[in-house]
Order: structure tokens, then C-alpha cells, then sequence
């Protein structure tokens, strides 16, 4: 993605109290692009939560980021379809 190619916005919001950059058009759909959403692993909030989605929560608090999981090798399916 080149953000000066004039198809990516970039915009400036704040998100949990602080100022943050996202390209335009991803603003909000992370979720949507997170395979922990899709995981039985994912216990979000829970003593049990995975431990790389909770290193990742933590790590995204720490710094004020949003990251997906794009990619996992310890993905499981949970029983709902894509
Ligand atoms: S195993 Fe991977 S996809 Fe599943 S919750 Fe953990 S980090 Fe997310």
C-alpha cells in the first residue's frame, strides 16, 4: 500500500483516548480480518483466552495499535461457517 498513490486515505482519529492513523478504508474492520474471531481458543476478557492473542491484546494496549491475526499455526475452527 503506498499511502501517496491518492487510492488510500489516511486518517487521524482517536481511538481509546488516543490519536491514531489508519488508511481510511480499513478504519473499523479489523475484526472482520482476525482469525482469533473465528478460534476456539479466543476467550477474550477470560483467564483461559489464548496466550498469543492475549500477548498481542496486551502488546496493542501497550502501544495504542490494532493488529489482526492474519496468520496463526495454532488456529482451530470454531463451529460456525465462513
Ligand atoms: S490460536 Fe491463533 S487464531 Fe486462535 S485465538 Fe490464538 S492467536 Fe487467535
Amino acid at each position: 500500500m503506498n499511502p501517496d498513490d491518492g487510492i488510500h486515505e489516511l486518517l487521524k482519529y482517536e481511538h481509546h483516548g488516543t490519536d491514531v492513523f489508519v488508511f481510511g478504508e480499513l478504519q473499523g474492520l479489523h475484526k472482520d480480518h482476525c482469525l482469533c474471531y473465528l478460534c476456539t481458543k479466543f476467550h477474550p476478557c477470560e483467564p483461559d483466552n489464548c496466550p498469543i492473542a492475549q500477548a498481542t491484546y496486551e502488546h496493542n494496549v501497550k502501544y495504542h495499535i490494532t493488529t489482526p491475526m492474519w496468520e496463526c499455526p495454532e488456529f482451530e475452527q470454531a463451529s460456525v461457517s465462513l
